[in-house]
């Protein structure tokens, strides 16, 4: 994809503002890396519930491309491995992380963020929130919130219980897909986007990493394009996902980083309130 991405590149500067370009994909040190396209500026305002398993809508991607996202870490048993697979590939990638999970390995939750990939949010405890009371389900959701920024920040930077409580990176996914009207109205209020997904590797059913690569691609080449959904904590996943990403490579599919809107504003916003 590098010999592209100069193209790539003057494309997304005279395409849209919104298109930001992927710096990390120029300074790949593999020539015959994968490497990330562009990057999609993510607004909740726009795009408030993307992914076609559960919404009308998803993200607006061409043909061939991806956005690759990992669920229900950090674990440090396969989580490094997935990193170090990422980065081997100079592919950028998001990352809905649980937050006990983030609060018990915080090293890795930054390490995630200082190779440059998104951190989103998937809940504290992993539950589903359909069979919840509403206060625990946002209690839940909040808690979740507080320690993926405590982990990345060092302090909580939303605050809990209070309906305005937006996170620095505002991307959710409910665990299990499940979701009630009044959280989805919650989050939508606070302006954060909530992601389904377009095509998974059902990964949480054991199988052969051989056998889950021949579902995703297959998966892959009826749907064309999508957010696909992996869990970095499978060990088949991680023993997968470099012959995936030399798949997508050789089959001229182009990895998309998403990021929100209004990071830099937000984060500014939150560690210095007026
Ligand atoms: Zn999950």
């Amino acid at each position: 994809m590098t010999p592209g991405f100069t193209r790539t590149l003057c494309a997304a500067v005279a395409a849209a503002t919104v298109w930001a370009t992927a710096a990390t994909a120029a300074e790949c040190p593999r020539k015959d890396a994968l490497g990330t396209s562009r990057v999609l500026r993510v607004d909740a305002a726009t795009s408030p519930r993307v992914g076609l398993k559960s919404f009308p809508q998803t993200l607006p991607l061409q043909d061939h491309e991806v956005v690759l996202t990992f669920d229900d870490g950090p674990w440090p048993g396969t989580t490094p491995q997935v990193l170090a697979a990422l980065a081997r590939e100079c592919v950028l990638a998001t990352f809905f992380l649980i937050g006990r999970s983030a609060s018990a390995h915080p090293e890795l939750v930054r390490r995630i963020a200082a190779l440059g990939h998104t951190v989103g949010h998937h809940t504290w405890s992993h539950p589903n929130i359909k069979h919840m009371k509403p206060d625990a389900a946002v209690a839940d959701i909040d808690k979740g919130f507080a320690a993926v920024e405590k982990a990345l920040h060092g302090t909580a930077t939303t605050t809990p219980g209070i309906a305005s409580a937006t996170p620095t990176t505002p991307f959710f996914r409910y665990p299990y897909f499940e979701m009630t009207p009044a959280t989805l109205d919650l989050l939508q209020n606070r302006g954060i986007t909530v992601f389904g997904a377009d095509l998974w590797a059902s990964d949480w059913e054991p199988m052969k990493p051989a056998q889950q690569l021949k579902l995703l691609t297959e998966r892959l080449q009826a749907a064309r394009k999508g957010i696909i959904l992996l869990h970095d904590p499978k060990a088949q996943t991680a023993a997968m996902l470099p012959a995936f990403l030399r798949y997508l490579r050789d089959n001229g599919y182009r990895v998309v980083h998403i990021v929100p809107a209004a990071a830099a504003a937000t984060a500014r916003a939150v560690q210095n309130p007026k």
